[in-house]
């Protein structure tokens, strides 16, 4: 017998995404040691102290299912927000809400929206359930909401919109997000992805919960625990919708997919809005100490509403990117992003920014 394994044809049009280089790896490569990692938008002081807490008064009951339904941290979500419980739905992380959106509404044939330079995982499970990807170029380096409508047809199915936009950190305002809604077909589902909500420093910021308050039905708002709250690793994310939106996306959901320690530490992480204050206050400050350190080296950055900034190297981004990694400050290239001349660089403590701006300022040279 020499027939080969036949895969899934949808994955013949797939790259796995690539995430920020792990700290370990480059110590290792390198024999380094202190390595700071700067590369994947994680929260530089730490978990928010109350998830942690909640985690280790969990650990005694590893032995049982989590429920499956997440009751108690959906319930906590929704009294956070203001909204009823079956308007919110859990998943593994914000990656995980996206590929049941995927899964649930797209098939062959059907047609998504993105915009170029935009997060990556919607490409992979568009392309996963055999969907068409339209992508649309950035304006400036915002998403163009007008040219991401124009590319809506009649079989398009969902669109993502990544607001703050990863990697450029641009905002798209309540204004466009209003029109881009007034024109939108009823049967097409609108996917605001709000990793960094609580990040934003804008009045313009638009407020996407009252579409589902008004109980518009093609509107999901998805959020995150990983930045903010500080809680990448154990993959907690959410979706906020209407019944109708998230009916879909609970049918193809995985049992279990929000494990017992990661429903805790989301239910500790909303009891801690003292780390959350801490967190919004480091990234203002340090998102300022990075503008004027930039500037000084006479870098363009893009103005950035996240924990993130993208800044403008010119044809030596690769190089500087390692001679940086040899330095063990990881950041992320954006090649991948189609933004090669570009690094995407994540806010540290200020110890940790003063080490990746002098380390840069001898790369450039
Ligand atoms: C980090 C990020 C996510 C994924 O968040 P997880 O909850 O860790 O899966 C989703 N969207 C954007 C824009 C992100 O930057």
């Amino acid at each position: 017998m020499s027939e080969d394994l036949k895969q899934q044809p949808g994955l013949d049009a797939l790259k796995p995404y690539v995430p920020g280089t792990p700290i370990e790896e480059v110590q290792r490569e390198y024999g380094l040691e202190g390595v700071i990692k700067l590369a994947s938008n994680e929260n530089p002081l730490g978990p928010a102290p109350r998830a942690v807490e909640a985690i280790q008064d969990e650990l005694k009951n590893l032995n049982l299912y989590p429920d499956g339904q997440s009751y108690r941290l959906r319930h906590a979500l929704a009294h956070h927000l203001g909204l009823e419980p079956d308007s919110v739905t859990v998943g593994s992380g914000a990656d995980g809400i996206i590929m049941q959106v995927c899964m649930a509404y797209l098939d062959e044939g059907s047609e998504v929206v993105v915009s170029e330079s935009s997060f990556p995982v919607y490409d992979i499970y568009t392309r996963v359930m055999r969907a068409r990807l339209m992508k649309t170029p950035l304006k400036g380096y915002g998403l163009d909401l007008k040219a991401m409508a124009g590319s809506v047809t009649s079989r398009t199915r969902v669109v993502f919109v990544c607001n703050p936009n990863n990697p450029t950190g641009t905002i798209v305002t309540e204004g466009e997000v209003n029109a881009f809604m007034d024109s939108m077909p009823d049967d097409v589902l609108v996917v605001f992805d709000e990793a960094y909500y609580e990040l934003v420093d804008s009045d313009d910021f638009p407020d996407t919960l009252s579409y589902v308050r008004q109980g518009c039905r093609n509107v999901l708002v998805m959020r995150t625990f990983s930045k903010a709250y500080g809680l990448a690793g154990v993959r907690l994310g959410y979706g906020i919708g209407v019944p109708d939106v998230l009916g879909p996306l609970n049918r193809v959901k995985e049992p279990f997919a929000v494990n017992l320690l990661a429903q805790a530490a989301g239910i500790g992480a909303l009891e801690d809005q003292d780390f959350l204050q801490r967190t919004v206050e480091l990234t203002r400050v340090e998102r300022r100490y990075l503008y004027g350190e930039f500037q000084d080296l006479g870098l363009e950055y893009v103005p950035s509403h996240t924990n993130f900034v993208l800044v403008k190297i010119g044809p030596r981004a690769g190089e500087v990117q390692t001679r940086l990694k040899r330095e063990g400050i990881i950041v992320r290239p954006c090649g991948g992003y189609n933004l090669p001349h570009f690094l995407r660089i994540t806010m540290g403590k200020r110890a940790q920014n003063r080490r990746l701006i002098s380390a840069l300022q001898a790369a450039l040279n």
